[in-house]
């Protein structure tokens, strides 16, 4: 292999490795090719861990955009707090082993380091962008200060702006048209990189041409940052520090500079409950992940058998919290959460009940799920 292909093969790695996203379990992706017309894609349960899951952002053009919501990793309680999963909607993915928990009178310092909340100097859970730790983390701070009386309507308002299906799709415009020079910028970096220097190497050799081919990649780079940064300016003003780092990786690296929306997608609507952005899909899709986000809030897995009862009865509490959210979200979105989770029909004429969550067929009619462990409901 001579240094040229090396070169580009160790390109090709960066820029693949670029378009893989590593989401926390407990959020959803919202792909698209590009900036509408959005698919849910759920950590991939094979390649990851417990924690979190591989998601594939389009590697060719157009490229396409990526949002990820997250269920928060914290169930807030009046009486504590505790590190859960969210949401478990892929039943292949693995399972974290355990639950911790905290009562506020026990909690000293809360803040976030990048994706992590860390209580009292150790790690208690991790959130899907650094804003989402940022902000649980001010919430939990806020928590802990405040009366026993006084946490369940901090708990609700803090809740609410993330079920505002209306501001989803308003926040999915803006992003589109604030973007839209750069994607055709990116689009047109890979088309120079991907398919105009092979192929001018190839026809003339490197002699000749190379300094035709830097000053395009020069032109091509500059101009992609450049849209880069008046697009980061216009959507997150405030975030300067964020819009400085992204700049520098940008203008040293071309696969950087490719992928240069990422950046700006992946946090977009990291305010949002997945159910709210179940908003951007389309008809079928959107009532299929409702379905599934309800069931599992309705009808969760059985917590972990070492999670202790402060992280259950947490879980428990800030749950009914959050079914009341996506339950009215749902119905503004147009879906009715009873109509939706109408058991299917049967044909077996032995099943005497059914599994409420995963709605296999069973025997008995009460009981716990031979599959998922969940509780079961006779058959009408
Ligand atoms: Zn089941």
């Amino acid at each position: 292999m001579s240094d040229t292909q090396a070169l580009v093969l160790l390109l090709a790695l960066v820029y693949l490795s670029d378009c893989v996203a590593w989401v926390r379990r407990g959020a959803v992706a919202f792909r698209a090719l590009g900036a509408s017309d959005f698919r849910a894609a759920l950590p991939s349960a094979f390649t990851g861990n417990a924690r979190a899951g591989l998601v594939w952002a389009n590697p060719l053009p157009p490229l396409g955009t990526l949002f990820v919501a997250e269920s928060w990793p914290l169930a807030f309680s009046p009486d504590g707090l505790a590190s859960v999963p969210g949401l478990e909607l892929d039943r292949r993915a693995p399972r974290v082993a355990q639950w911790y928990a905290k009562r506020w009178s026990d909690v000293g310092d809360v803040r976030a380091i990048e994706k992590e909340i860390w209580i009292d100097g150790r790690v208690f859970a991790r959130a899907d962008t650094l804003h989402a730790a940022r902000e649980l983390a001010r919430l939990a701070d806020t928590l802990r200060k405040a009366t026993a009386a006084r946490r369940e309507a901090l708990i609700d308002a803090a809740l609410a702006p993330g079920f505002d299906v209306e501001a989803v799709s308003a926040r999915a415009a803006s992003f589109a048209s604030a973007t839209r020079a750069l994607r055709i910028a990116t689009n047109a970096l890979f088309g120079f990189l991907a398919v105009l220097v092979p192929s001018v190497l190839w026809r003339f050799g490197i002699l000749m041409t190379w300094p035709w081919l830097l000053a395009g990649l020069v032109v091509g780079l500059a101009t992609v940052a450049v849209l880069f940064w008046r697009a980061h300016r216009a959507l997150r003003p405030e975030a300067k520090a964020a819009r400085r780092r992204a700049l520098a990786l940008i203008a040293l690296s071309p696969p950087e500079a490719v992928r240069a929306l990422d950046s700006l997608a992946r946090p977009w609507l990291a305010g949002f409950d997945p159910l709210a952005v179940a908003a951007l899909l389309r008809e079928d899709a959107r009532r299929e992940l409702v379905r599934s986000i309800l069931l599992d809030t309705r009808h969760p897995l059985p917590p972990p058998v070492s999670a202790e009862p402060l992280a259950i009865d947490c879980e428990r509490w800030f749950r009914a919290r959050l079914l009341g959210e996506r339950e009215r979200a749902a119905n503004r979105l147009g879906l009715d959460p009873s109509r939706l989770l109408a058991p299917p029909p049967t044909d077996d004429p032995t099943a005497r009940g059914f599994c409420l969550r995963c709605e296999l067929d069973h025997a008995q009619p009460s009981g716990a799920c031979s599959d998922c462990g969940a509780e079961l409901a006779p058959r009408a």
